[in-house]
């Protein structure tokens, strides 16, 4: 069997496009989505993920605001900035881009965020409300995650969901999220023996590992749904998930390339937060 390629380009694109729509109302409403991004020290990976954000903010109309500081900026500084950008009225999301430097801790820095314009999902309060299924917003990739499944009429419901990997960013909200709607959800880790066994169960298999190809064919249920969000890169150094695609794509019922699939979404759904946090202001402004 071959399987269906899930297009988290495509889908986002979609998803974008309701986004500018929504925008150009509360634009008119006067009030323009904002998101101030962090960044602390010269990783160049985080700094290639936050001029993307940048640009997609601007692409669709928002406003972006980047506070870019030196690797030996203080904890209380950096508090004292999240502070300051959760009393301004013009920004609607505020994002750390992690890793921060080791001096830094990321729980306190994290608990700054007014949950209010915590666009991440990652404040403790945030992450609570997502566990009691209440309003709040969604870690962007696991969210992202679920409206693959969603635009492409996947319903999780009895299903056997399998995520590999269990991360608070990825891995565990992962898990909740499918949990949500109505999945049995199994989680593996690197502890996990006979890892094998376990994503040969899956009907959903989720694999946010960071290992290139830990996932070949004979861990694939034949049918199964494969959502790769592993972002590694190959031996020739190109961008490459954690599933081997071009066997399991022979397995799998869906399969999501990378890139191209799971990628694209995170950036999207962090777009969506920002601008449900700014209607979320005009709500309570009228
Ligand atoms: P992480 O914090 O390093 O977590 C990795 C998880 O994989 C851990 O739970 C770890 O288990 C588990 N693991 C490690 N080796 C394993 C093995 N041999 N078998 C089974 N499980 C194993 O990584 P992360 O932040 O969740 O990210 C995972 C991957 O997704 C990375 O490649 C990252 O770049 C990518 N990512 C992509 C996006 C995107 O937008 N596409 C967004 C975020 C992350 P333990 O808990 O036991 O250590």
């Amino acid at each position: 069997m071959s399987s269906a390629l899930i297009s988290g380009k495509e889908i986002g694109q979609e998803i974008r496009d309701d986004l500018t729509e929504r925008i150009i109302y509360l634009k008119n409403q006067g009030i323009t989505p904002g998101l101030a991004v962090i960044l602390v020290g010269d990783n160049a990976a985080s700094k290639t993920y936050v001029s993307n954000k940048q640009k997609t903010c601007e692409a669709l109309g928002m406003n972006s605001r980047l506070l870019s500081f030196e690797a030996d900026l203080t904890e209380s500084e950096l508090l004292q900035t999240i502070h300051s950008l959760n009393q301004d009225p013009s920004i609607h999301g505020i994002l750390v881009q992690l890793p921060l430097p080791v001096h830094i801790g990321e729980s306190a820095v994290l608990a700054a965020i007014d949950p209010a314009k915590d666009v991440d999902g990652f404040h403790p309060i945030s992450v609570g409300k997502m566990m009691l299924g209440q309003e709040t917003f969604l870690p962007c990739t696991p969210y992202g995650v679920m409206k693959l499944l969603e635009f492409s009429g996947i319903d999780p419901a009895g299903k056997h969901a399998v995520v590999v990997g269990r991360s608070h960013i990825v891995g565990k909200p992962m898990g909740q999220l499918l949990l949500q709607k109505d999945a049995t959800v199994t989680y593996a880790h690197s502890k996990t023996p006979n890892l094998k066994e376990i994503t040969l169960q899956a009907d959903i298999l989720v694999v946010a590992v960071g290992k290139t190809k830990i996932i070949t064919s004979d861990y694939v249920k034949n049918g199964a749904v494969v959502i790769d969000v592993g972002m590694n890169r190959d031996e020739n150094n190109r961008l490459c998930g954690d599933v081997d695609f071009e066997t399991v794509k022979e397995k799998a019922s869906y399969i999501t390339p990378v890139p191209g699939g799971v990628g694209p979404m995170t950036i999207t759904m962090l777009m969506a937060n920002t601008v449900q946090s700014a209607e979320n202001e005009l709500r309570q402004d009228k």
